[in-house]
């Protein structure tokens, strides 16, 4: 539905015409997902609104059947479901079928779509907010998770010389590296003052608040998860922790001149992915950069 402006504030919407999407989780009441949907909706003048669907492990087939029934155009998938989703739909993307997970349903005639936007997302904000290219460059990631895999995978296919993954479990670690290809090693701390990027994608660092993944208690807020002496300047260090906006590991990065990029950035451009798969029009990011930077300072700046 791409009608024209729409009065958001009236009682008369959303209405039976309006578009609805939204996001999936467990805990989800705190996602910004919606409020991003909302801005680039908002901005686009769309008949469409988002919103945030709390679902329990293990009834993502519900929630999937819910999205049908209820001819939902895209849902967008957090912690726990991203594998279940994955499991779930009818056809996956390349990137989605490598990682085995799916960040983003979309809806499209009858069949459902499943993609993962994450790493996309990851590499876009980059870009964006300090102009690297990945391409050619000798990349370190810490951590071997779900972002972190996302992450390499991304990284690797935009042309990276060298994706190198640092884990606390090296059998993970062997896994995440392989999804680089001819590009990907398993590493340790000491590859971090070698590279040109380092990402750091493991929760170590994200403040009580924030959303630690599925068992995991959320880490002290002043730890990092390699010595910050390992930095120098010339480096970009990328921190997918989102909450606080700067993490003990970025504070300690610039404080040795050393550029920084925070996490909010990739949870918006994964959020505009989703908004081009779902309306077919380019994401007004801006737009949803501002509400996103609205909502930290109305939470005092976190
Ligand atoms: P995950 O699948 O559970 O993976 C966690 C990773 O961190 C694992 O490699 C784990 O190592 C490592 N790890 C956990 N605690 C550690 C510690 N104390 N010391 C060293 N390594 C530790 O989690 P995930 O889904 O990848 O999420 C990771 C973080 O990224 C979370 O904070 C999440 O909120 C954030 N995230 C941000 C965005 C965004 O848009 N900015 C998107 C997705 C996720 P082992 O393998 O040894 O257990």
């Amino acid at each position: 539905m791409t009608g024209g402006p729409v009065e958001r504030r009236s009682p008369r919407w959303p209405s039976a015409a309006s578009s609805v999407v939204g996001v999936i989780g467990d805990p989800v009441r705190h996602s910004l997902s919606p409020l991003l949907h909302n801005a680039a909706f908002d901005a686009l003048g769309l008949d469409w609104v988002s919103v945030a669907f709390p679902v329990a492990a293990g009834r993502v087939a519900d929630a999937l059947a819910g999205m049908r029934a209820l001819d939902i155009v895209g849902l967008s998938v957090t912690m726990p479901h991203k594998q279940d989703a994955a499991a779930l739909v009818d056809e996956r993307t390349a990137v989605a079928q490598r990682l085995g997970v799916v960040n983003c349903v979309t809806q499209t005639g009858g069949r459902l779509v499943g993609d993962s936007t994450d790493g996309a997302g990851f590499v876009e904000a980059l870009r964006r907010s300090v102009g690297f290219d990945p391409a050619g460059r000798r990349c370190v990631v810490v951590g071997a998770g779900g972002a972190a895999r996302a992450v390499v995978l991304a990284l690797a296919g935009a042309g990276a010389l060298e994706v190198v993954v640092v884990n606390r479990t090296p059998a993970r670690a062997t896994e995440a590296a392989a999804l680089a290809g001819g590009c990907g090693r398993v590493g340790s701390e000491a590859d971090v003052g070698g590279a040109e990027l380092v990402v750091q994608a493991t929760p170590v660092g994200m403040a009580a608040g924030g959303t630690p993944p599925a068992g995991q208690p959320a880490s002290d807020a002043r730890s990092v998860p390699f010595d910050p002496a390992l930095l120098h300047k010339g480096q970009v260090v990328a921190d997918i922790v989102y909450h606080p906006a700067v993490t003990p590991l970025l504070a300690a990065a610039r404080s040795r001149g050393v550029e920084t990029v925070g996490g909010l950035g990739m949870l918006v451009h994964q959020a505009g992915l989703a908004i081009e798969r779902w309306t077919g029009q380019p994401a007004p990011v801006e737009a949803m950069w501002a509400a996103a930077r609205q909502e930290r300072a109305a939470a005092g700046g976190r």
